[in-house]
């Protein structure tokens, strides 16, 4: 019937899109519905962090972000060094990931690209619907939509709120958000230089507060200007240029050279996570399930990590084989992680929101020494980088493998070698075998599950005496062994995972 999905999502924002690319993938009937009527001229983020870039990676996407990037910097978008808190210390050089980099590419860049790849893969896309009301039924819902004087109907199994975090779904759902308010804000300008600053990100301190400079693109720069004095209630009509240079040369001495702007905006520090993800037939992602104070570029990126966490559970949950409690760990596992995203935004928010001559010392010191010790410098840049989430805390099985990000591993068979990642682009799980006897796919599994035999994989990790390794398709280890199993005993790890 027309007008009737199987999914519903509300926002084309990143996160929607890409939740739309992963259902897509695995054959879900999906609808995008976005309320703007073209894409939008500005970018609020502009980074892709080595976990999503591993994530797209693995889906065979990445290189279409790296080329945009390359065509609008005119040089590598793939940054070696990253900032914590603006102090450009995070060695991402140095993880082990074949993406050991924070990409640089405007978010409207990064949802055309994601928008385009949906679109090949079947989604259907609405702009200027906006999501008006909704109604649950017992097996499913009624989505109400404004289109121009029009008011239309859209009938889904599900509905997912990837719609921002002023969400629509979130309100009429009457989901909790918990955290802390707004206690002050901060001003965002894009301006275009004659002479564009250093491609680097860089900050001014002063007593008066803190101007951070970064890239925005070929001509445009990003000024970020926190100050106490700037009035927590400004309303977007009074940002200006000329309030901008005020603060610029309140902070610095001097104004940039600045002369047209942009865009010019603001936002503010209140730090919010749903209490809940899942409520009954409607699902929260993205920053409609958490804002924050955007200091460490990491609001995106977490929105497409949930994407990829519920895209092959919510699939699996529509075709009809999802085990009773895998939609439920979408819930689980993307507030553990929502937790941790909180505690490092506020982390970051203390080492750059404060400007008294004591806190600018400390400042200097975690700067100058701490950041630069190995052990700090590994921990901060795996958790800007987003490689420091697992979910081992959300599983009550004791193997210390289980719930973790599988790294890139190399895999030999004979004089072959394959890289790990390279296995996912179907979106399924994957089943490694390091032995001499064959196990078969199962029939029934093939829809979902690829199995693959190989020699042995690196040394340079405890996997190297692993003997069966099953990996979640969003590149997480869902069960593994030491010891050979029989064909029964592999079969009733392989039901619990991929059999209702
Ligand atoms: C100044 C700033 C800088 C940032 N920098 C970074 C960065 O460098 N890196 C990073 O990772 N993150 C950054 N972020 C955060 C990032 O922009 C967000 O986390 C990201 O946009 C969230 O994506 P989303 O798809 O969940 O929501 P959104 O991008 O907000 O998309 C929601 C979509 O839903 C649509 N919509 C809303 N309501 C409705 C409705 N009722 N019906 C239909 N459609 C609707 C909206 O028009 C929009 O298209 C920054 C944020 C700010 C404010």
């Amino acid at each position: 019937m027309k007008n009737e999905y199987e999914v519903v999502i509300a926002g084309g924002g990143p996160t929607g899109l890409m939740l739309a690319c992963e259902l897509a993938l695995k054959g879900i009937k999906t609808l995008v519905l976005d309320d703007k009527i073209a894409e939008s001229p500005q970018s609020r983020g502009a980074t892709i962090h080595p976990r999503t870039a591993e994530l797209l990676y693995s889906r065979g996407i990445l290189e279409k972000f790296i080329e945009k990037g390359k065509d609008l910097l005119e040089k590598d978008p793939r940054l070696p060094l990253y900032h914590y808190a603006v102090m450009i210390k995070l060695k991402m050089y140095m993880l082990d990931s074949p993406c050991n980099f924070t990409l640089w590419l405007p978010q409207k860049d990064t949802e055309i690209i994601l928008q385009n790849h949906a679109l090949e893969l079947g989604v259907d896309i609405l702009k200027n619907h906006e999501v008006i009301h909704f109604e649950e039924h017992y097996d499913g819902v009624v989505v109400e939509v404004k289109h121009l004087e029009n008011k239309l109907k859209f009938q889904a199994k599900y509905l997912v709120g990837c719609d921002g975090a002023k969400s629509k779904i979130r309100k009429i759902s009457n989901i909790e958000m918990l955290g802390t308010n707004k206690t002050n804000t901060t001003l965002m300008a894009d301006i275009y230089l004659d002479t564009p600053l250093a491609y680097s990100t860089q900050c001014e301190f002063s007593s008066k507060g803190v101007v951070v400079v970064m890239p925005a693109g070929k001509k445009l720069t990003r000024f970020v200007i926190i100050s106490d004095s700037i009035d927590k209630n400004l309303k977007e009509n009074s940002l200006d240029l000329d309030l901008i240079k005020k603060y610029l040369l309140d902070i610095c001495g001097h104004d940039f050279g600045v002369k047209n702007s942009h865009w010019i905006s603001s936002f503010g520090n209140a730090n919010k996570l749903a209490k809940q993800l899942i409520k009954n037939r409607v699902i929260l992602a993205g920053d409609a399930a958490h804002y924050h104070l955007p200091a460490g570029g990491q609001g995106l990126n977490y929105g497409i990590q949930d994407a990829f966490n519920l895209g092959w559970k919510l699939a699996a949950e529509l075709k009809g084989w999802a085990p009773k409690w895998l939609l439920d760990s979408y819930q689980t596992e993307r507030i553990y992680a929502g937790k941790m995203l909180m505690e490092s935004v506020k982390k970051q928010e203390s080492l750059l929101f404060r400007t008294s001559e004591s806190d600018i010392a400390f400042r200097k010191y975690f700067e100058d020494v701490i950041i630069e010790t190995d052990e700090v410098n590994k921990k901060l840049t795996q958790e800007i980088a987003g490689l420091h989430i697992n979910y081992q805390n959300c599983t009550e099985d004791k193997n210390k493998l289980i719930g973790c990000r599988v790294p890139d591993l190399e895999l030999f068979e004979d004089f072959n070698c394959l890289n790990l990642y390279n296995l996912f682009s179907r979106g399924n799980f994957v089943f490694i075998c390091f032995t001499h006897q064959k196990f078969r796919l199962p029939e029934e599994f093939k829809d979902r599950l690829d199995i693959y035999h190989f020699k042995y994989t690196e040394k340079r990790f405890e996997f190297f005496k692993t003997k069966y390794l099953l990996i979640r398709p969003d590149l997480y280890i869902a069960w593994a062994s030491d010891n050979l199993q029989s064909s029964v005993s592999i079969k009733k790890e392989l039901n619990y995972w991929l059999k209702k």
